[in-house]
């Protein structure tokens, strides 16, 4: 077994993936003649071709605008999981959605949730992996509009629902703009995260830990420019979802994951673990991120077992459940280790 294989093999948790994101261009391609929306193309492998961020935000409310009914949420939440685990022997995984995108078609919350929680469900019964939910606040939304989310997400809450998050463009949105929402969602006993330091400087994961009271730091790669909170998120144990592709593509430089700041961040101690962030419309997956990263990066099994293993610790699984995945990942990784010695 060469050294791309093990990565491939190795278990894994996922906590920072888009829900829209993860949506196979076949399916966006189906779910856009079923509900009769037009598509730039009609190669589906060209669907997912852009150039910046801001280009990459259209392109996933459009595919958000070909998901309506609660089985086109079930179905695409499903393959989404089963593309983890078939690509990346993904264990586990906390997944991001956005409500708004689609309340703001019309689309009821209660479609969106019950349609994901069918999928997730479906995943659970069939493939043995548990995928919990983070709604997510559009950063370009009104402030009342995020809580207004919350509020909705509080209301009809399976148990899948665990937690509330913050995504799109960092820049011109700053996170203290949601404060109120982040403020309910505690009160409702919702787990808090947010993205961070994706294109904004360090400022802005102080902001989400002292006045958003978040627990975890999604992206966070501007840290850096803070020796004071690299200390500070590192005593405290910080896990930080890093996405290796994505934000190459869009804030780095795309070819060359061997300078991107995951690598320092690594370097200073910092708890990151890898993610996939929006896999098919980055033309990756779960494995292909570890294989990129961790060659670039020349990363050994050990540091590679230490990535996987805060991707558990930074989860927010109960005891019981973490104890199982690390037991289990134990196994599977001495059993990978031993063959890759081979
Ligand atoms: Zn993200």
């Amino acid at each position: 077994m060469n050294y791309d294989e093990y990565l491939r093999r190795v278990p894994k948790v996922e906590l920072h993936c888009h829900f829209e994101g993860t949506v196979r261009p076949q399916t966006f391609a189906d779910l856009a003649r079923k509900h009769g929306v037009e598509l730039p193309t009609q190669d589906a492998d060209k669907l997912y071709d852009y150039d910046s961020i801001y280009e990459f935000l259209k392109i996933f409310a459009m595919v958000s605008s070909t998901l309506r009914d609660q089985e086109d949420f079930a179905r695409a939440a499903f393959e989404s999981i089963q593309d983890g685990v078939s690509l990346g022997n993904l264990k586990y995984r906390e997944m991001f959605f956005n409500p708004t995108l689609h309340t703001r078609r019309g689309i009821p919350y209660r479609t969106v949730v019950d349609g994901l929680v069918d999928g997730v469900r479906q995943a659970e019964r069939e493939l043995g992996v548990t995928c919990r939910l983070i709604a997510d606040v559009y950063r370009q939304d009104p402030p009342e509009m995020a809580r207004e989310m919350v509020e909705q997400v509080l209301e009809h809450r399976p148990d899948e629902v665990i937690g509330l998050g913050m995504d799109g463009a960092e820049a011109p949105d700053p996170p203290e703009k949601f404060v109120d929402a982040y403020r309910l969602a505690k009160q409702g006993g919702l787990r808090l995260t947010a993205h961070a330091c994706e294109d904004a400087p360090a400022q802005n994961i102080a902001t989400c830990l002292d006045v958003l009271g978040v627990e975890r730091i999604d992206h966070g790669y501007h840290v850096l420019g803070d020796p004071e909170l690299v200390k500070r998120t590192r005593d405290e144990g910080i896990t930080y979802t890093v996405c290796p592709t994505a934000t190459a593509v869009c804030y780095f430089d795309a070819d060359d994951l061997t300078k991107h700041p995951i690598r320092q961040m690594a370097d200073e101690g910092l708890k990151i673990m890898l993610n996939s962030d929006d896999p098919p419309m980055f033309h990756t997956d779960i494995g292909t991120e570890y294989v990129g990263m961790v060659n670039a990066a020349e990363w050994g099994p050990d540091r590679v077992r230490t990535f996987v293993m805060n991707g558990i610790d930074g989860s927010w699984a109960s005891d019981d459940e973490k104890r199982g995945l690390r037991q289990g990942f134990e196994r599977e990784l001495s059993a990978l280790d031993a063959e890759l010695e081979r």
